[in-house]
Order: C-alpha cells, then structure tokens, then sequence
C-alpha cells in the first residue's frame, strides 16, 4: 500500500488526469473487461492510463480485465467521505465582512504589481471548504485551511483565520474592487444557506501552463522545451517539481499559479 513520499507521488500523479480518474470511477462499480473500459473512457492511450494505475496500486489488471485493488478502494472511499463534508450546510455561517486591508507590497515575481493582505469576519474557519465550488478555478488545501482561487493573473488565497491575500493586484482600487467581489461571492452563498453545486471546472490547456513556465528550455526537467513539459504535465507523465527553476524566488508567483491549473487536470 502506498506510504512513502516516492509511492503518494506516483498516486498523485495517476489521480491527476481526467481520464484515470473516470477509470477508477468505472471500476468502483465492479470488474471490468479492457475492452470495457475502453468503450467507456475512449481507447487512446488506454494501456498507458492503465499501467500508471497499477503502477501506484490503484487497480489490478489480469490478462483481459481490469479491477481496483484493496488500496483503490479505500482511496475511492476517502474521497466520498472528504466530498460529504464539502456538502456540509452553511446555515450556521454568517455574512462576513472585509474589515482590514493591511498591506500592499510589491509582488515578487513584477514589482509594478502588489501583494495585498487583507482580514474578512467572522473567519471562515470550518465552512471554508464547503464554499470551493463558488470559484471555477477555486481549490481547497487541507494542509493550510485555505482556499485558493485563480481569476486571471490574481490568485487569491483565503484561510480559516480571515486572512486574505492577494497577488498580481495592479492598484487600490482593484484590491477594493476584487475583495468586494469576493465578500459578495461568499455572502450570496451564506444567504441561501446551502452549500453551492460543484460547477464544472475550466478546463486546462497546455498552453497556458506554458505561459507561467520559466520558458528558458534549459532542459533540467528531461525535456528539450517547457512546452514539452507542459504537454507531459497534462499527460501526467512529469510533475511541477521536476521544474527546479520554478524553486527561484523570481518564479513563485508563476508556482502558485501553475499549483493551483495542475489541481484541475
Ligand atoms: S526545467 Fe523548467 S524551465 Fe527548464 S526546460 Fe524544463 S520546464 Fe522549462
């Protein structure tokens, strides 16, 4: 079963494409023949999506089927249970309000945009997850107790504690006007006092990864060109940290950025 870094690596990876993760959707309702999978997810590239599955224990395969394995299941398990809590109501949640904007320093990766740090009360704390499907490029973080949503060049990024911050802000007023935004957003929901339906997501093309790569082919990810590597992204074969350069501090806007497209691939 999967547990050191190297084996939850390979499962990300297998879980960050759209076609696996119908995979091992399809297989949560029984064992299938290959030949059924095929029909339901398409047959390009099946074998290659079937082998990163088995290769991070997600399913076995035999000679002409296809089933998940013990660890799969439980995966799959996991998920239902993070979703119920996202479905949790937001009856008890009150309207918030941005009550500070704090600071407004320059951003590191153009210095002709700021970093705005804002605090919206009441904080969010708990409800802040269930309010992830109001922003088509929204994602929820477990690990920070934050939700991290991408519109255009601004990421912004809301905790539990009524932190906000901001990147890529061109003035004041834009971080006026975005938080506003943002405030009605999240109290239109609170009115209605239950959870938004999950929207469809944006989708992501290879491109726009490639725009906030360093786009200096310089090779140390393996391949001859970002747009290389923005294509295996999509393909799972490569993941954001073999892009070292991405670690330099010029680049960290870029690396929220291109964290918060590949949570949607
Ligand atoms: S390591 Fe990064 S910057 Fe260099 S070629 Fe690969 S993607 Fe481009």
């Amino acid at each position: 079963m999967p547990g050191n870094p190297n084996e939850i690596k390979l499962v990300n990876n297998a879980m960050a494409n759209a076609t696996r993760r119908k995979i091992m959707n399809f297989l949560s309702s029984g064992d299938k023949s290959i030949e059924e999978v095929g029909e339901e997810v398409g047959k390009t590239m099946l074998d290659f999506h079937l082998k990163l599955l088995q290769q991070a224990s997600l399913i076995k395969l035999g000679e002409e089927t296809a089933s998940l394995s013990e660890y799969g299941r439980n995966f799959l398990k996991g998920k239902e249970d993070k979703n119920a809590d996202k479905n949790a109501d937001l009856s008890q949640a009150k309207p918030v309000e941005i009550v500070e904007v704090r600071q407004l320093l320059p951003c590191i990766a153009d210095s002709s945009k700021f970093r705005v740090i804002a605090n919206i009360a009441p904080p969010l704390v708990g409800t802040l997850k269930v309010l992830e499907p109001l922003f088509p490029r929204g994602r929820y973080s477990e690990k920070i107790n934050a939700l991290i949503v991408q519109k255009g060049e601004i990421i912004t990024t809301i905790y539990g504690s009524g932190k906000v911050t901001m990147t890529m802000i061109k003035n004041e007023d834009e971080a006026k006007e975005a938080l506003e935004n943002l405030r009605n957003i999240i109290n239109e929901a609170i009115a209605k006092g239950v959870a938004p339906a999950p929207r469809e997501k944006i989708r992501v093309e290879p491109m726009e990864l490639y725009k906030y790569l360093p786009q200096t082919n310089c090779g140390k990810c393996g391949d001859q060109s970002c747009y290389t590597f923005a294509i295996k992204i999509m393909s799972g074969e490569a993941s954001l940290d073999m892009c070292t350069p991405l670690n330099e501090p010029k680049y960290a806007t870029n690396q929220e950025h291109l964290q918060v497209l590949t949570a949607y691939i």
